[in-house]
């Protein structure tokens, strides 16, 4: 299975005339900026980035994505940039916004995304404006202003990558492959093109997975550097199931609406309860547990970046439902550096031989 680089995609496009937009975690319209002719690439508080350099517009307690992210573009490395899209993830991504916008100013245009964080007619109803307001302004940059048939292509593209993605994401036993190399495939969907991403996981070699000691749910907003992965297996255990921002918490469920704006909008408001758009704790937790129970899980290892906000509120009660129903909990703090310090591999080595 080859995957193409993230330089490779980015060459490519700009080969072929597409525009690229940096885009921030981590719920967004994909389709909407295909529609637009712009193509998505994902930044994650990119690696061999100085995070001091962004860490002097924040406070201390601002998480590394947000610093890094912040060097980056402003950087270099983001010379290929066409545009940047902050959604509003949470508050430390709106800061960031802001900063950027009113302080260090970018050459590229920034739009930004509010995502509502309740599920009512009225949160529905704000999330399309929202959505017909950020086609209006791609409209402006890019010069295309797609069609309601051209947004409802836009959309079956993404929504058959999207199926494709969750119906590996949810079946972890199903492939057989490395953790590692699972996903490393699910984190290209950060890049790759729609229709390149299907051709890609359909080769993913499907099998029964060599597993070996407990299985783990993995839950956080990132799991970087990968070298976790092949740290837990060398351990004794395996990833069966995760809660992860860049996995599957981006598993949405086709919309019923016709309207595409409508459309686009009820699809974004439909991923599973989780953080950062304030989900009810009860919901939250019981959908942990339901997935754990159905992957297998012996315990859930929770790989926070550190000062993640929304994260850090579910905690506690996370710990307590979890440990409650008798699986196994760790939560560790990560600051996206290119090693995993040997501290916190330490005590994810004592916590699978506990389960083991
Ligand atoms: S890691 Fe947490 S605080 Fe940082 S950008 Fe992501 S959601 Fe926001």
């Amino acid at each position: 299975m080859q995957i193409p680089s993230r330089q490779e995609i980015i060459r490519e496009i700009k080969e072929k005339g597409g525009k690229l937009a940096a885009v921030l975690p981590f719920h967004y319209p994909r389709a909407l900026l295909r529609a637009h002719g712009i193509f998505p690439v994902e930044v994650w508080g990119p690696p061999g980035v100085d995070d001091m350099a962004g860490s002097r517009h924040f406070p201390e307690y601002t998480c590394k994505i947000v610093q890094k992210a912040t060097r980056f573009l402003t950087g270099p490395g983001a010379a290929p940039v066409d545009c940047i899209l902050i959604p509003h993830t949470c508050d430390s991504l709106q800061g960031m916004a802001s900063v950027m916008k009113d302080f260090l100013k970018p050459p590229q245009p920034l739009f930004t995304i509010y995502h509502p964080r309740g599920r009512r007619s009225s949160d529905l109803q704000f999330l399309t404006e929202e959505l017909r307001q950020l086609s209006g302004e791609l409209a402006a940059f890019s010069g295309v202003r797609p069609t309601v048939q051209a947004l409802r292509d836009a959309m079956a593209l993404e929504d058959r990558a999207t199926a494709v993605f969750s119906g590996i994401a949810s079946n972890r036993e199903k492939y057989r492959v490395t953790d590692r190399e699972f996903y490393t495939l699910l984190r290209s969907r950060e890049y790759l093109p729609a229709e390149t991403f299907i051709e890609v996981a359909e080769k993913l070699p499907s099998g029964k997975m060599d597993s070996t000691g407990p299985g783990l749910m993995l839950s956080g907003i990132v799991a970087d550097p990968l070298d976790l992965f092949d740290r837990i297996n060398e351990f004794g255990a395996h990833v069966c199931v995760d809660d992860l921002a860049c996995c599957s918490r981006r598993i949405y469920r086709p919309a019923a609406q016709n309207d595409p704006f409508c459309a686009m909008a009820e699809q974004l408001m439909s991923m599973p309860p989780e953080p950062t758009v304030s989900s009810p704790y009860q919901e939250r937790f019981d959908y942990i547990i339901d997935r754990m129970k159905a992957g297998n899980a012996g315990g859930l290892l929770v790989y926070d970046v550190k000062f993640c906000e929304p994260e850090l509120f579910y905690l506690p009660m996370l710990e307590e439902r979890v440990l409650g129903e008798g699986f196994g909990f760790l939560y560790v703090e990560t600051e996206l550096a290119p090693v995993i310090p040997q501290t916190v591999l330490n005590r994810i080595n004592a916590f699978i031989e506990v389960l083991s």
